[in-house]
């Protein structure tokens, strides 16, 4: 659809002997799915929504020749019925803070120029030229920064381990196998702005000895994989990768392998055997992969989000990051917004601001004017949190807290006509279909805690299965070798907690 919408816009300006004057370019997501496509005009920053190829006509002979806007596709306040015509002022995006997602929907990801004309590569330019590895991981871990991908583990600290290991060759990985379902933010920087990941992966490289860089992206990104494979070759070309880079003695480069879309990949031992050919199975750690990763050599491995923000820090500076989010997570989070909300689509939040904010300001509340019920946060991960958490400030720690997490940043709100002991299944049968097989209390375990919501779903359940399954996900918790097991009871345990008079109706619904 926004192929055709360029191809029309491009041929209505040529017909008008505009082509040379107006240019059309294609953009990242502006992360406002629920209103797309969109064409965003500039110098005048108009924000078209739901665009269709047809539209071009009028855009072009009303906007660009006459400046007069396009009222019916400007988009309407909810609130005032008005319409709106620059984003700036729409609720959507006026609580938001955009820094991973910074150029997203800003720049023709696909041109060098337009990355280096927002400062791209100046971070890389000045760390070079300046600063020693070590002052670049002391500025990561002043930053406070934490791996975005769901662990939320201390980035610095994650590169100050790979540098002090000390080895012929070295590995930056860039965990791009964005596998929780609903989730996009990764798939949608390495559209919009692939650059800053290479530009990212290039500084840890320097910061902790690697000459290597791999992306591992899942196959059924093809956009993001062409992008990205572009950004590489441009890079390479302008001298940004290889050799001597900037002029420099410091060398890197980057490849791309391409994974088949399991989600246990994401893990990181997972990932790094996929990517040496072997399944895609985790192994218990220590050791980590700052220590013996990709071929038994010391790497580390961030996720795209997390290397989205590193060329800004240094930019602006650790001090600034640090001021932005909570006490102990700092900056700001990608949230995937889905489900029953008004406005889905990709937001970026600082750290610190409530759900309550994201789900009723951002995501403009529940469609059709239903209750709120739950949101389930952290993918599968994840737990489901109720209306008593809406105030919760969202980040690392309060999530874990109220019984969830925040994973790679799966959002995905649900109202009152939502079966939450159906939501919990869902869930369940997604990590039993991914776990890889290799432990038994997540093999096994898993599948006995489907076979009992199925009973408890199918109104042939009892007291006693509540029970069953509560110790069953505590086990499985407690005795699972990877992160996939030990949080794939999440789901249930917190649906247990907070809607156990909905597996209690169903039981007493007995047939
Ligand atoms: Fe595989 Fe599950 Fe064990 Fe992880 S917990 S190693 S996914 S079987």
């Amino acid at each position: 659809q926004s192929d055709k919408i360029a191809e029309n816009l491009r041929r209505c300006l040529k017909e008008q002997g505009l082509e040379e004057e107006v240019k059309v370019l294609m953009t990242g997501c502006f992360g406002f799915c629920e209103q797309g496509p969109v064409v965003k005009v500039a110098p005048d920053n108009t924000f078209y929504v739901k665009v269709t190829p047809e539209d071009a006509e009028e855009i072009v002979a009303e906007h660009i020749i006459k400046g007069r806007k396009v009222d019916r596709l400007l988009f309407v306040d909810p609130e005032t019925a008005e319409h709106v015509a620059d984003s700036k002022h729409m609720e959507f995006y006026k609580k938001q803070m955009r820094i991973a997602l910074r150029n997203c929907g800003f720049i023709d990801p696909e041109n060098l120029s337009e990355y280096v004309a927002r400062d791209g590569y100046l971070a890389l330019g000045q760390i070079l030229e300046s600063m020693t590895p070590q002052q670049v991981v002391d500025v990561m871990k002043k930053s406070g920064l934490r791996g975005r991908g769901g662990g939320g583990f201390p980035t610095g600290l994650k590169w100050e381990f790979a540098s002090k290991y000390q080895d012929d060759q070295k590995y930056v990985i860039c965990n791009a196998d964005e596998g929780d379902p609903g989730a996009f933010m990764d798939r949608s920087i390495l559209e919009g702005d692939p650059h800053s990941i290479v530009e990212a992966m290039a500084i840890c490289g320097y910061a902790i000895g690697a000459s290597k860089g791999m992306v591992y992206i899942r196959a059924e990104y093809p956009l993001a994989v062409k992008r990205l494979r572009k950004a590489i070759e441009d890079a390479r070309e302008a001298g940004l990768l290889g050799s001597n880079i900037l002029g420099s003695d410091f060398a890197f480069d980057i490849e791309i392998r391409y994974g088949a879309g399991a989600f246990v990949c994401g893990e990181e031992t997972g990932l790094i055997h996929s990517m040496e050919g072997e399944r895609g199975e985790p192994t218990s750690k220590p050791p980590f992969p700052a220590e013996k990763g990709f071929w038994g050599k010391p790497s580390n491995v961030n996720n795209v989000e997390t290397f989205a923000n590193v060329p800004v820090i240094f930019l602006k500076g650790a001090d600034w990051f640090a001021s932005i989010g909570t006490e102990k997570s700092k900056g700001t989070k990608v949230f995937a917004l889905a489900g029953k909300v008004n406005n889905v689509g990709l937001v970026e939040v600082p750290m610190g601001t409530t759900l309550r904010e994201v789900i009723f300001d951002i995501g403009g509340g529940i469609r059709g004017g239903k209750k709120f019920k739950a949101v389930q946060t952290g993918g599968p991960s994840g737990g489901c949190l109720t209306a008593k958490h809406l105030d919760t400030p969202i980040d690392f720690d309060n999530l874990i807290a109220a019984g969830s997490m925040m994973g790679s940043g799966g959002m995905i709100v649900m109202d009152e006509d939502n079966c939450m002991v159906s939501v919990a299944k869902f869930y369940l049968e997604f990590t039993v279909e991914e776990s890889c097989g290799k432990c038994t209390p997540c093999r096994v375990g898993n599948k006995r805690m489907h076979e009992i919501l199925e009973k408890i779903t199918s109104g042939k359940g009892t007291e006693a299965d509540l029970k069953l399954l509560k110790d069953l996900a505590l086990i499985i918790k407690d005795t699972s070798l990877c992160g996939l097991g030990q949080t794939a009871p999440n789901p249930v345990l917190s649906t247990l907690d907070n809607f156990r008079d909905e597996y209690e109706a169903h039981v007493r619904e007995k047939r």
